[in-house]
């Protein structure tokens, strides 16, 4: 056969992938399955922003784009930001890409020589790991403990960082748990930061979505040495249901962005011309839909979080943002004859008929992770699925 690289062949499948494989498995042979393995608001694009990338092509604007994006989506990004952070970044401190995934995959590309380090508190999304080691990086874990709300504190990030490290990942809102970090645990890490010299890539993607009394707050916007320090990672796939378009942006030092730039000129070219031109009308226009749907996650969040409790052996750190829920299943698979939460998951799947993510995908084998980005009714008989099967297994 054909020899495949050695940097593939170290690729991990995602586990999401997996679950979701066996789920569509069980529907197509005519099971009732209920999956809230999403990653995805489950809300159409807006209206507004079809129509004006509809008209972008009735228009001509058909053609490549400059590498770093259309002068108008890039304005409209710098005024996102001095009207949501209040930071000034000029255009060229900002790069469109083809989702939040490839300007994260694009800056590990551009920052990691072979054997550097980055920092990735977990639980993390899955792909930090895998694109930091693409790069030829290494993966540095900090555990992100349930007890803090699975965040790290200021000591345990001093205590991992070495001469090779050149990076820390911040998720805030994360992906899986929730969790916000405050603006103070955001200045502290911060100042380590700025004293050891590392990167800050601050992955903001789940900005919109933040609940009750929370509120987002970028690291970048804390003083002009951490904004100095820090790519902001961001996007409109969750905030304006754009998941499909493949719009992402990166924002920081410029000679970064610039030899981010100049790899996407040999790779990607330009994220799609009319994806661009339903993304300027994102940022331009009526941000009515956005708030609209925060509030339908927020009320399913309140309802379904309050049920989820009364599951037999769960407990959960009620999330702050995002759209999923991440319980710790660890006593409940006990209690119903497993010796792993992924064996939990499993039956779950076969029998209750429930799709949710393992955590061990995101380096944390004892909790599951459920989106709620699907209806109400769907969610309420789902964690009544889940009820009944660990009752009648305890
Ligand atoms: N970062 C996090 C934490 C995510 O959860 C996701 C999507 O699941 C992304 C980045 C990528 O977003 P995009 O669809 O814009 O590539």
């Amino acid at each position: 056969g054909f020899a495949l690289a050695k940097r593939v062949k170290a690729l991990t499948p995602s586990t999401t992938l997996a679950i979701t494989a066996k789920a569509k498995a069980l529907k197509e042979e005519g099971h009732d399955v209920i999956g809230l393995g999403a990653g995805e608001p489950d809300f159409n694009t807006p209206q507004h922003i079809i129509d004006a990338a509809v008209t972008s092509m009735n228009e001509g604007h058909t053609k490549y784009t400059p590498s770093a994006g259309l002068p108008k989506l890039l304005a409209a990004i710098v005024e996102k930001f001095k009207e949501d952070q209040g930071i000034d970044y000029t255009a060229k401190e900002i790069i469109v890409t083809n989702g939040a995934k490839h300007a994260l995959y694009t800056l590990f590309q551009v920052i990691l020589d072979e054997g550097d380090e980055v920092i990735i508190p977990t639980p993390y999304w899955v792909s930090y790991p895998e694109q930091v080691k693409l790069a030829g990086g290494q993966p540095v874990y900090i555990d992100g403990l349930e007890e803090n709300e699975f965040k790290i504190t200021p000591a345990q990030l001093s205590e991992a960082i070495t001469e090779k490290t050149k990076a820390v990942i911040i998720n805030s809102p994360s992906n899986p748990t929730g969790m916000l970090y405050s603006e103070k645990e955001l200045f502290e890490l911060g100042q380590i930061c700025l004293q050891k010299n590392v990167l800050i890539v601050s992955d903001e993607i789940y900005e919109k979505l933040v609940y009750g009394e929370n509120k987002h707050v970028s690291i970048a916007q804390l003083s002009p040495e951490l904004k100095e320090q820090t790519i902001i990672i961001n996007g409109v796939s969750k905030s304006h249901s754009m998941t499909g378009w493949r719009i992402g942006y990166a924002a920081g030092n410029r000679e970064v962005i610039a030899a981010m730039t100049n790899l996407a000129s040999h790779s990607t070219s330009n994220p799609t011309t009319t994806a661009q031109f339903g993304a300027i009308a994102a940022y331009n226009g009526s941000q009515e839909p956005v708030t609209e749907m925060k509030k339908a996650f927020e009320e399913r969040l309140n309802i379904i979080f309050e049920q989820l409790l009364q599951i037999p052996g769960f407990t959960c750190v009620k999330p702050q943002g995002a759209f999923y829920l991440y319980p710790n299943a660890s006593k409940a698979a006990q209690a119903c004859g497993y010796d792993s939460v992924d064996g939990f998951v499993e039956g779950l799947l076969e029998e209750a008929k429930v799709a949710v993510v393992p955590g061990s995908g995101f380096g944390t084998p004892d909790n599951i992770r459920l989106s709620y980005a699907t209806s109400l009714n769907q969610l309420e008989e789902a964690i009544k699925r889940i009820k009944t099967f660990v009752e009648n297994k305890m």
